[in-house]
This record gives C-alpha cells, structure tokens and sequence, in this order.
C-alpha cells in the first residue's frame, strides 16, 4: 500500500540537519511502533508540561489516556507529541562532532477528547495492545466506573515529521583525523527481561505466552 507523504508544514519543516528527516510515512509508523512511550508538550496555566506517556495508534490518530484529574490531558489546546529511540552514541575525534543515531518523530496538533464509547474503548485497546499485543483478551477490561475515570485523547498523526541519524562521526575527513584517537559509534540495545511474577501469585500460575515469548528480543 503505498502511504501519503508527511507534509511540508510551516511546523514540521526541518530547519537544521534537514538531510536527517525523511517524509517518508512508513518511516513515522515504524517509529510510533517501535515503541510506546512518548513526550507528550502542553501549556498548562501558560506553563509548558512535557509529560511522558504510553500511547498506541491506528492509521490515523495517535491515542493517548490518563486520569480525568490530568491537567496535560485536556485536549483542544495545541500540542507536541515526541517518540525518540537511541541506537548509539556517536564518538567523534573532537568534541563537537559528538552526536547521538536515533529515530525520532514529532506530531503536531490539537488532541480530541474522544467521547464516543465505542471509539473510547477501540482507542483504549489500540493503547494496550501497542504496548503489549495479547493482552487486550487477557487482562479484564475497564468497566463503566473505570472508563469513566479516564480520559482518551485522539492526536491526528497528519502533521508530523521524522528525523533519523545513522552511521559515523562526520569528522573522519577532516583535520581531526591526524589525531590518531579512536572515534566510532557505541550501539545502544534495549532488550525484554525475564517476566517477574507478583509474589501475591498462586505459584501455578503459567506467564501468558503473549507475554513469554518476548523475553530476549529487542524493544525499539
Ligand atoms: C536523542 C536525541 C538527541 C539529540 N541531541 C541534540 C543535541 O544535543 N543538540 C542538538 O542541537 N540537537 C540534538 N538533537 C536533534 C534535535 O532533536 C533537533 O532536531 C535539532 O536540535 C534541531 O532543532 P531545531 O529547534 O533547530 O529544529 P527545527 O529544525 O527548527 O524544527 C522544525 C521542525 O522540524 C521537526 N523536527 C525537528 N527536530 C526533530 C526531531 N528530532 N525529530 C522529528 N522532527 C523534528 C519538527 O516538526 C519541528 O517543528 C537530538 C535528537 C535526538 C533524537
């Protein structure tokens, strides 16, 4: 399927290391997949708050949920969402090359409440599942009381844009060669752990394979 391209927005036009963004849409959804959780920017009482939070996503919103009380989750006021994921440290001969590989994406916009039910609780499991597949049919899900307590914001992933480093330090030509010093990258790996089961289980208790099989491969 072939994907529209990220707009060129006054918002989301890159103004330094433009050769680092792509609008390339399949980029901006491997990077919302890759993780789950984002910074979510907001002014609150003319303050700014970035407050970071899990999300999940279908095609077109990225969805977002906390607590009613939540003053970051208002909703109808402009916002800047970002998801960033660190491949390595970029080590460069001098100081100033220094840099960091990363994928990282940015969306703009104004949340929406969702009030609608059936949207609520879609966005909800699209939220659950994003962090952890499975566990939607697993886990009980919310009852009335507790839908009530929470909030769903829809974010439009429309206006968005995507950076990504790869590769060396960029000094490898340049004068600080001579050095002689080593200069490279340092990968960075996230990687699932061993489930640990809450000690108020019944020690019979079997790990959901949902959850099993992730120990040992990768995250973002
Ligand atoms: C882990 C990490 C570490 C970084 N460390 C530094 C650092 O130490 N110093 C530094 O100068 N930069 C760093 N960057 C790059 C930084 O995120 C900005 O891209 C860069 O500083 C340019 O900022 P600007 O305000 O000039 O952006 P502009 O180019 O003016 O931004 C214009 C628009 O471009 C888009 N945009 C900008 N940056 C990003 C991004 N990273 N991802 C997606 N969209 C983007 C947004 O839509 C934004 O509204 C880092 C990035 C990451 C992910």
């Amino acid at each position: 399927m072939t994907l529209d391209p990220l707009p060129d927005t006054d918002l989301t036009r890159h103004r330094r290391l433009r050769a680092q963004g792509s609008l390339d849409r399949a980029d901006l959804n491997a990077i919302l997949d890759a993780g789950f959780v984002c910074h979510l920017g907001v002014l609150v009482e003319g303050r700014p708050l970035v407050v970071p939070t899990v999300y999940g996503r279908d095609e077109r919103y990225l969805y977002l949920h906390g607590s009613v009380a939540s003053r970051s989750l208002g909703g109808g006021t402009p916002v800047c969402v970002t998801v960033t994921h660190v491949d390595g440290l970029v080590l460069a001969r001098s100081v100033f090359e220094h840099g960091v590989n990363y994928r990282s994406a940015m969306i703009h916009g104004e949340a929406r409440k969702v009030t609608d039910p059936e949207e609520k609780l879609e966005g909800l499991r699209r939220l659950t599942e994003h962090a952890t597949p499975g566990q939607w049919s697993y886990a009980r899900r919310p009852n009335r009381k507790e839908l009530a307590a929470t909030t769903l914001l829809a974010l439009s992933l429309e206006e968005a844009s995507v950076k990504i480093r790869t590769g060396p330090p960029e000094d490898g030509d340049g004068p600080d060669a001579e050095l002689g010093r080593w200069a490279g990258v340092l990968p960075l790996t996230s990687v699932w752990g061993a489930p640990v089961a809450d000690p108020a289980l019944a020690a019979e208790t079997p790990v959901p394979e949902h959850i099993a099989r992730r120990e040992g491969t990768r995250y973002a």
